[in-house]
């Protein structure tokens, strides 16, 4: 029975649900950030608000929240050419993946992941990875995952799990995840707080949340808010 868990946690929606899950599971949550220069620095920025508003707000989980920490992983932008790290406009590539996609990405976090759990004492690494996302990256599938913790279990001589809440569930079926852990406090803060956009765009406010509203992120998020709410009625 694992006890203690480290959250990847971008300050998007679906690693604050993530976390929020893993808070209600786990006695000891630890969280990491990477900082690879990405365009949307605001969601870097958007996870010390969401951590305080956590500690703030949630009482029952305020004591098991622990450390953050945010890594720095500018070599990714060294050995990529995405949109999301670069000024260049989001597109799909001929092989039928969004330019957004950064080749290996979240195969380097987990790692990178694996070795601070490891040196914290952490057991289980949680990312909000999922599979019906329609970006379709290769590195979010469930079999590159669970191989992954086979792999880092093995070289680490350590038994991690990796844990993907999100892995079979659709943006709407996030949103009513985060109501069902949080009641409306959670969401509220998901929609105040939480940054998915691909650009820093946060001057209007949507019912969902703040984002530029034309991006894949965005529409992927509304269209997310607005199956969740008809199903609620
Ligand atoms: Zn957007």
């Amino acid at each position: 029975m694992h006890t203690t868990a480290l959250v990847l946690f971008s300050g998007g929606q679906d690693s604050t649900t993530c976390l929020a899950d893993a808070l209600e599971k786990y006695e000891r949550v630890e969280t990491i950030g990477f900082d690879y220069g990405q365009r949307h620095r605001v969601e870097l920025e958007a996870r010390d608000t969401i951590l305080s508003q956590l500690r703030e707000h949630f009482p029952r989980w305020a004591p098991r929240l622990g450390e953050d920490h945010l890594l720095s992983v500018d070599v990714l932008g060294q050995v990529s050419a995405s949109s999301l790290t670069q000024d260049i406009a989001f597109e799909m590539q001929a092989n039928g993946l969004p330019n957004t996609f950064v080749p290996g990405r979240n195969l380097l976090f987990l790692t990178l992941a694996g070795a601070l759990a490891y040196r914290r004492g952490l057991e289980v690494l949680v990312t909000g990875v999922c599979e019906t996302d329609f970006s379709g990256y290769p590195d979010c599938r469930n079999d590159t995952l669970q191989t992954l913790a086979k792999a880092i279990s093995l070289g680490m001589d350590a038994p991690f799990t990796i844990e993907t809440p999100l892995m079979r569930i659709d943006k709407a079926g996030t949103w009513a995840m985060a109501q069902r852990l949080g009641g409306t406090p959670l969401v509220d803060l998901i929609v105040e707080h939480t940054h998915s956009c691909y650009t820093p765009e946060r001057t209007t406010r949507w019912a969902w949340g703040y984002g530029c509203g034309g991006c894949p992120a965005c529409g992927l998020r509304q269209r997310g808010w607005e199956k969740w709410q008809t199903g609620k009625t």
